[in-house]
């Protein structure tokens, strides 16, 4: 089963793989933010390892909300409450600790509209929904259907991949890359790639999971 107990490897997976691309990334929010993004991630991510103990003994909906409220209170910038605004949002729109994919993909897509009103922005320009919000629609339209988790997780992947690749040739028309306006094109959002990269990360931790029975 996927409990909470799973957060600390994939906080682990994720801290490794923003370090990994930290330059990168800093250098993506350089020429069309302002440069502070893996910073702000970071910060999050160290309040949460400080948390992680404690909320992998909570089940799914208060682990959210936890989680919510830890990266409310640690990170500054508009990826901080677009971020909290998803995990609040995701526990909200669950119950009880036992997700399967149908309920997940339900509540994942009520998040990412959460995050759509909080940042008053749509998929298509050149943000982190850009990765989410087709996520959100691909976990939906494979909801009811009976395939294997293991396909369903390397697909997400894929999608993150598309969808973090697309906002390349995008314009930005929200947050601070649209001050740039068409400077900002030929340039990946560093919003989008660390939601790629955290996302891949997270499918890693899943699979492996998934593949060792506890
Ligand atoms: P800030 O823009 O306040 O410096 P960060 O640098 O941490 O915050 O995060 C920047 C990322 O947040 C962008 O790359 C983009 O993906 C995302 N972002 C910014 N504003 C919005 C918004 N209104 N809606 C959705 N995502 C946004
Ligand atoms: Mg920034």
């Amino acid at each position: 089963m996927i409990t909470p107990r799973l957060l600390p490897q994939m906080l682990t997976a994720i801290v490794a793989v923003i370090e990994n691309n930290a330059e990168e990334v800093t250098q993506l929010d350089q020429v069309i933010g302002d440069g502070d993004h893996v910073t702000n991630l970071q910060r999050g991510l160290q309040a949460l390892v400080l948390q992680q103990d404690e909320i992998s003994l909570l089940d799914w909906p208060k682990a959210w909300q936890k989680i919510g409220m830890t990266l409310m209170s640690s990170v500054g910038g508009a990826s901080g409450s677009l971020y909290a605004t998803l995990f609040m949002a995701l526990s909200k729109a669950s119950t009880g600790s036992d997700i399967s994919l149908a309920s997940f993909a339900t509540a994942f897509a009520e998040a990412v509209e959460a995050v759509k009103k909080r940042g008053k922005s749509e998929a298509g320009e050149k943000t982190l929904l850009d990765v989410y919000v087709p996520v959100a629609d691909y976990l939906l339209s494979v909801a009811n259907q009976s395939l294997e988790l293991n396909s369903v997780l390397t697909e997400v992947s894929e999608v993150a991949i598309k969808g973090m690749e697309a906002t390349r040739d995008m314009l930005a028309t929200k947050g601070r890359a649209s001050f740039l306006e068409a400077r900002s094109l030929g340039h990946i959002d560093a919003g989008a790639k660390t939601a790629q990269l955290m996302i891949s990360s997270i499918v890693e931790v899943l699979t492996k999971a998934l593949a060792t029975p506890a």
